[in-house]
């Protein structure tokens, strides 16, 4: 055998399946198609959050006068923009492949297929490895009737090219994570930005009350928010894209004209030219390669990770499957059994979540107390301009078991790590409760949306 373990797809699953193979002392190859760092560095997490910092930075320009900060309106150079956000890209996926030297992970350039179980195809050699990890990631959904040209119709690779001048009109098609994130964006480089969601409720699978607190926040921010409303179809003229809404309630259509039109409606698992079957394997009727907790397939010496493996399709959940699938392959006792995945709309404020909605929670039999607490009663808060939204904590009656944490506020990514500790430590409320929390921070506002759940927040009267 070439290899231990060969991996395929260099994405935040790949390579970090590939390095710790390389640190628990296996000869690993990484075969990549395209750039080292995947989706995630190259067109996703982290140019999407380069250009929200620039987007927020800006807005923030316009609230400094409150504190007698004032200068001229900010000015835009959008070509230094996007060659700064590029810049970040590249000195990551730099760092990518200076890991894999380091830890002597073999890059092969190229697409793999197998040939059978053992063997893959990359340009015209063969390779052969013990063990493979499938870390081929996903790909825009497309949408029937919206071809997109990554001009004035785009997917979220497209709209990471912000233009110059930034579409007076913008419509992002479907409210989820990539479109709101991207509706904040444009809305705050100064597009007039409507976003359509064929669901009753925008950014599915968080909990109510933190996305009509963050619908509120995005609207009054100057986004349009239309629910239960599908794009048909969209044709380009002289003064723009012209596009087909149609109600999916009462059925009624109307046109309306924009100048970039994003369609963000969902991702797909990518297994296309892998050839699956050789190796005696075969996609989903979704297109996901099914595996185990041990990221196992059904050929055993297999593995698949990340988003071409199933939901959620985040980073965080694709590079601890590729943490797990090594230390397997490693012979060590390693599995995919974490409580929660946290889940993040990087707007500003954010909207994080770790755990169960209260929905959910209600759905699963518990018998659910909540607690909450108002940004807008944080010092901290009020020192940074940002108080609005709330930590909504989702407790276990009579045990006091935390359930879950839903956050809206500034930061709320950063709050979320000790809330998942909290989880995967089965914390209680009064755990939470009972941790001091530095004065003043925005955690505290977690320490109090769990003495809220008891009746005993101090910085508000407890109903
Ligand atoms: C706009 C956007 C923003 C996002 N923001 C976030 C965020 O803030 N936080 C977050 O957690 N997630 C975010 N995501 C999701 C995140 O990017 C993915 O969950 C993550 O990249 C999945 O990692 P992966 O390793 O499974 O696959 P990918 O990152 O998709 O990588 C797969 C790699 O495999 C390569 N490949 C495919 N087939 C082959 C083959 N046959 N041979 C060789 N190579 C192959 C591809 O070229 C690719 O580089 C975002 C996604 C998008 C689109």
């Amino acid at each position: 055998m070439d290899f231990d373990v060969l991996v395929i797809g260099a994405g935040p699953g790949g390579y970090h399946a590939a390095i710790r193979a390389a640190q628990l002392g296996l000869k690993v190859a990484c075969a990549e198609m395209g750039a080292v760092g995947g989706v995630c560095l190259n067109i996703g997490c982290i140019p999407t959050k380069a250009l929200l910092h620039a987007g927020e930075t800006i807005a923030n320009t316009r609230h400094a006068a409150d504190f007698g900060l004032s200068y001229g309106p900010a000015t835009l150079d959008i070509a230094k923009m996007n060659g700064w956000k590029d810049g970040i890209v590249k000195k990551l996926t730099g760092g990518v492949a200076g890991l894999f030297k380091a830890n002597k992970v073999t890059h092969l350039v190229g697409q793999a297929s197998f040939i059978d179980a053992n063997t893959v195809k990359i340009g015209d050699k063969t390779y052969t490895a013990s063990s493979f990890i499938i870390a081929t990631g996903s790909e825009p959904a497309t949408l029937k009737g919206l071809d997109v040209d990554q001009v004035a119709i785009v997917d979220s690779t497209g709209a990471l090219n912000v233009p110059d001048p930034v579409p007076a009109r913008m419509l992002c098609v479907g409210g989820g994570v990539i479109g709101f994130e991207f509706a904040h964006i444009y809305n705050n480089l100064g597009s007039k930005v409507k976003v359509i969601e064929f669901l009753p409720n925008i950014i599915p699978g968080a909990d109510a009350d933190a996305v009509k607190e963050f619908g509120k926040i995005m609207k009054k921010q100057g986004i349009e928010i239309v629910t239960r409303m599908k794009a048909n179809s969209a044709q380009k003229q002289a003064d723009g894209v012209h596009v087909e809404l149609e109600n999916v309630e009462t059925g009624e259509k109307t046109t309306e004209v924009f100048d970039r039109v994003l369609v963000a409606v969902g991702r797909r698992p990518r297994t296309a030219g892998l050839n699956l079957e050789a190796a005696g394997l075969k996609a989903t009727e979704r297109g996901f390669i099914e595996v185990n907790t041990r990221m196992q397939t059904g050929v055993p010496h297999i593995y698949a990770v990340g988003d071409v493996a199933g939901n959620p399709m985040l980073a965080h959940k694709a590079m601890k499957e590729g943490l797990v699938a090594a230390e397997v392959i490693a012979g060590k006792p390693s599995e995919q059994d974490a409580v929660a995945i946290p889940g993040v709309v990087y707007t500003s404020p954010e909207l994080a979540w770790v755990g169960l909605t209260e929905q959910e929670a209600i759905d699963k039999g518990y018998k659910v107390k909540t607690g909450l607490f108002p940004m807008s009663a944080s010092g901290r808060a009020m020192t940074l301009q940002s108080t609005e939204g709330f930590v909504k904590m989702v407790v276990e009656e009579g045990t006091d078991l935390l359930l879950g944490v839903h956050i809206v506020a500034a930061h709320a990514s950063d709050l979320l790590g000790e809330a998942g500790l909290a989880l995967e430590m089965a914390a209680t409320a009064s755990d939470v409760a009972l941790t001091i929390h530095a004065h003043p921070t925005l955690g505290e506002a977690v320490l109090e949306a769990a003495e809220s759940v008891h009746k005993q927040a101090i910085h508000i009267v407890n109903r």
